[in-house]
């Protein structure tokens, strides 16, 4: 079943409102098993919005247009319904006592102008809006093979959308026509990017199909993997969508820290570091205290956080963190002796388990030809070592930021899980060796 969203305002052309509507609509409708084809943007113009309807409604078994139902001179999705369908506008007596009572009960009285809104388009329903004036319209058309053409305004506002669309368009769409069971995946990873990925992730063209298909959906957090499986029921989705992660897993299980669709690396260092009974001090110079903000947004992060120092300039480096003066001179700020530094001394002051440290060249300025702008190293000191990581980042600089805190989370992510292995490396040998059987 193919749907189609199509948005109409000049405000949403020339960039001043996000077209949040499509995105939230273009969700729904894939949860509930249609195949989002296209959505389209189109401006005041009445014309204009005449030929997208028709063009989009006739490849289309459910068209949703939102906005430009208002009272104003610039509001034409209604007139151009009208024309596009050949559907004269009526005055509806109904929706009119309807939007006079809504005036009412404020209190005020409706303007004439909002009469406008009583027209419907001849052979259209109405959905009413508990929130505004402007009623949705709709039209349904079932061929005798049993196709479907379905058209649903709605009102731009996007709240009064969402009303309307839960209370009354999706129990429809649910009621009355079959669609595929969709089962959907998130799988994120961190420290690599989308094209290593893909290369780790070689022979997957043969997985996807109809049934399955994935999203690479690159952030500075990482890749998220989004897995969407259809089939006739929810069981067969289910199963094309766990042999594509069954694969993903084989290939890149050193990558994968979630499958929770929203949760961060942070939310998963943290829960790491609590099952681990870790705890941890940070020295921060170029992220600005970034790292340890993403940590403490997690609720509960007292438990492992103990404190950190942003150390930005180097006679903080020096006085608070113990960097030896000569190292700072030889090596410079940004080099891997002060990282190693910055991480033992604060592990050190702070009695922590692990002290993460950060120090790099964020830019624009500030690069030498031997140091770029986006030379940062990272340090993560533990009892017994240390390991360091070396990125060179090519960003503006808030980018930068954020890309350089996903990599120091990372980095402890890393070692955590080599603990995990550890452990469990461990007890199975311990189980083999107690195992009287063997
Ligand atoms: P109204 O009766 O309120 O005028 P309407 O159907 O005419 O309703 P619009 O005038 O198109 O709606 O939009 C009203 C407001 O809703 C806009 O100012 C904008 O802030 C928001 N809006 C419109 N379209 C979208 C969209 N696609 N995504 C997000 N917000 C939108
Ligand atoms: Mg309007």
């Amino acid at each position: 079943m193919i749907a189609s969203i199509v948005a109409v305002g000049d405000e949403l052309l020339i960039g001043q409102v996000v077209n949040t509507n499509a995105s939230w609509l273009g969700e729904r409708l894939t949860a509930l098993g249609w195949t989002v084809h296209e959505q389209r943007v189109v401006g005041d113009d009445e014309a204009q919005l005449v030929e997208v309807f028709k063009q989009v409604s006739h490849r289309s078994n459910l068209t949703v247009i939102c906005g430009g139902l208002g009272p104003t001179h610039d509001d034409r999705t209604r007139s151009a319904i009208a024309s596009a369908f050949d559907a004269p506008l009526v005055f509806d007596n109904e929706t009119w006592s309807t939007i006079q009572e809504r005036f009412a009960r404020r209190k005020r009285q409706a303007a004439p102008t909002n009469r406008v809104q009583a027209y419907v388009p001849t052979g259209w329903r109405t959905i009413s809006n508990a929130h505004g004036t402007a009623p949705g319209l709709s039209f349904e058309e079932r061929h005798s093979d049993d196709s479907i053409r379905l058209l649903v305004v709605l009102p731009g506002v996007p709240f009064e959308l969402k009303a309307m669309w839960t209370s009354v368009v999706e129990p429809h769409l649910l009621a009355s026509i079959p669609t595929p069971a969709i089962v959907q995946k998130t799988i994120l990873t961190a420290g690599i990017g989308e094209s290593d990925l893909q290369v780790v992730l070689d022979g997957l063209e043969a997985l996807v199909s109809n049934e399955v298909t994935l999203a690479f959906l690159p952030g500075t957090q990482g890749v998220r993997l989004r897995l969407t499986g259809r089939g006739e029921s929810t069981d067969a989705a289910e199963q094309s969508v766990a042999s594509l992660s069954a694969f993903i897993h084989s290939r890149a299980r050193k990558f994968i820290y979630s499958e929770v669709a929203g949760d961060s690396l942070a939310a998963h260092v943290g829960r790491s570091l609590l099952h681990h009974g870790q705890t941890i001090a940070l020295a921060e110079s170029c992220t600005g205290g970034g790292i340890s903000s993403a940590l403490t947004d997690i609720p509960g992060a007292s438990a492992y956080v103990i404190g950190a120092v942003v150390a930005y300039c180097n006679s903080v480096k020096h006085q608070f963190l113990e960097v030896n003066s000569v190292d700072l001179d030889r090596h410079g700020a940004v080099s891997e002796p002060v990282a190693i530094q910055m991480a033992q001394s604060i592990r050190r002051q702070f009695d922590t388990t692990l002290g993460l440290s950060v120090t790099g060249i964020m830019g624009p300025g500030g690069g030498t030809p031997d140091k770029p702008v986006g030379t940062i190293w990272l340090a993560l000191a533990y009892d017994g070592g240390y390991q360091t990581k070396l990125l060179h980042l090519a960003h503006d600089r808030q980018t930068s930021k954020e890309i350089t805190i996903a990599a120091a989370l990372n980095l402890v992510r890393t070692y955590l899980d080599g603990l995990t292995n550890e452990v469990y490396q461990m007890s199975a040998s311990t189980s083999r060796a107690s195992d009287p059987n063997r």
